[in-house]
């Protein structure tokens, strides 16, 4: 046992004499402070576990090989001591294995509240998840899910986008089912009409508990169709309630002429990048004007214009993922959605656009866009294809790219109990063998993923 009397280590020392423990049959109990508020301690949850001797990269940074002690699904404390050990306490030391934050996926959709999505994401090191439009008894569905199971991942949501009649995404959302289910869950969607019905549409989604608002500004340019668009001034109606409320506004938009108007009405972030045609200046002009964000979905890009399919099918094979998700998932992740009609899209437009609104200083963030009937991308996966992507083509570290899914995500969406590693913040964790800051593609050697402190109990064992 090591000496845990180093000076780094003052208060953990003084926990360590703090802490009390005594097994009574399976039961665990300990008193925390040193008074006679005795707490239940589940062993097999591990509220108290440390974890030593790993590479620890904290969201922003790398902060060099440490150790983690994680206490009531919070991170206690953080330590450049490596090889800290204290008494009694549930260890797992894992040299040569590297702890990052839990991964954040600011982009999909759980359709039809698919009880595979949290449960999935989480598999994979994602530990929240932004659904960016759905039908609201499918968020109380999952929300269910999430208090009743375990090894899902948390879920933040907008529940219905702000969507007009026979607008985004309604037109393909009929062309490609026939379920009758379908039809009844567009009926629920809101048809808003003019400015004066932002108020209740913000009213309704402060009820039901949103984390943003989600617009749809999407002229149907790229995919051959004319869509139903909402009025700039709805927009701007929208867009200034979600600020009355304390919420951002994100919005969908895959065109330039789009994108261009979105951020004009003075959206907080877009959910893709368009790929219609090169990015030019005045983009990125109403990209810093509005201090925006971008969530690309270069994954789900690539399939829209059919150019990522053989980047698809190297995840889809990859022999890390095999036992993650189920055959059928993989085979849909090597399917292309190929909905980018007109003539000239490319994803190599999108790359670009990245590197250029990178260098320009924009917050660029991983969101896959992930969804049940989506091909081309799987829930929790495609994040690691988005990590691939942002490093591979548009100039992102790995440290950088893994900062976009993590803590940037984090900060952009006003999640602040997350997406760090951080003294204090929820205790959502991935652990991976070898360093993905050098090589990205070590983010797919999972081994280990923690949902408040939790491990996901596709890791069961690790010890
Ligand atoms: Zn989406």
């Amino acid at each position: 046992m090591r000496n845990t009397g180093s000076p780094q280590w003052g208060p953990l020392q003084s926990l360590r004499f703090r802490l009390h423990l005594a097994l009574t049959g399976s039961r665990r109990y300990y008193d925390v402070h040193a008074h006679n508020r005795f707490r239940r301690h589940r062993v097999n949850e591990y509220e108290l576990l440390l974890l030593t001797n790993v590479r620890i990269f904290d969201g922003q940074s790398i902060f060099g090989t440490g150790a983690v002690l994680i206490e009531d699904g919070k991170i206690k404390q953080i330590s450049s001591d490596p090889s800290l050990s204290i008494p009694d306490i549930p260890t797992i030391s894992k040299p040569g294995h590297t702890l990052l934050p839990g991964l954040i996926d600011c982009h999909v959709h759980c359709d039809s509240a698919n009880p595979t999505a949290l449960p999935q994401s989480l598999r994979f090191g994602v530990t929240t998840v932004c659904d960016m439009h759905n039908e609201y008894p499918n968020i109380v569905t999952l929300r269910k899910q999430i208090a009743e199971q375990g090894d899902c991942a948390d879920l933040k949501t907008t529940s219905f986008a702000a969507t007009v009649e026979m607008g985004w995404p309604m037109p393909v959302v009929l062309a490609h089912s026939t379920n009758p289910h379908v039809k009844e869950e567009l009926a629920l969607w809101p048809k808003l009409e003019k400015p004066e019905d932002a108020k209740g549409y913000l009213a309704n989604r402060m009820e039901e508990g949103v984390d943003y608002i989600k617009l749809m500004h999407e002229s149907g340019g790229l995919m051959g169709g004319g869509f139903n668009m909402p009025s700039i001034e709805l927009q701007k109606a929208l867009i200034a309630e979600a600020h009355a409320n304390g919420l951002i506004a994100v919005a969908h938009a895959l065109t330039k002429k789009d994108t261009l108007e979105i951020l004009e009405a003075g959206v907080d972030g877009l959910t893709h990048q368009f790929c219609d045609q090169p990015i030019d200046q005045s983009v990125i002009d109403a990209y810093r004007k509005n201090s925006a964000h971008l969530n690309p979905t270069l994954a789900a890009l690539g399939s829209l214009t059919t150019e990522g399919k053989d980047t698809q099918e190297k995840f889809a094979h990859d022999p890390r993922v095999q036992h993650l998700l189920p055959e059928e998932a993989r085979h849909r992740v090597c399917a292309c959605m190929a909905m980018a009609k007109e003539g000239g899209a490319s994803v190599e437009y999108a790359y670009e656009a990245v590197r250029q609104l990178k260098a320009a200083g924009v917050d660029i963030v991983i969101g896959s866009d992930a969804a049940g009937p989506a091909v081309g991308t799987a829930w929790g996966l495609s994040v690691h294809h988005e990590l691939y992507l942002f490093v591979k083509h548009c100039g992102f570290s790995p440290a950088e790219a893994l900062r976009a899914a993590t803590y940037l995500n984090a900060k952009r969406f006003n999640f602040p109990d997350r997406g760090q590693i951080k003294e204090g913040l929820r205790a959502d964790l991935l652990l991976v063998e070898g360093n993905p800051l050098e090589d990205i593609d070590d983010a797919l050697n999972l081994r280990g993923v923690w949902k408040e402190g939790v491990l996901c109990s596709t890791y069961a064992g690790l010890a």
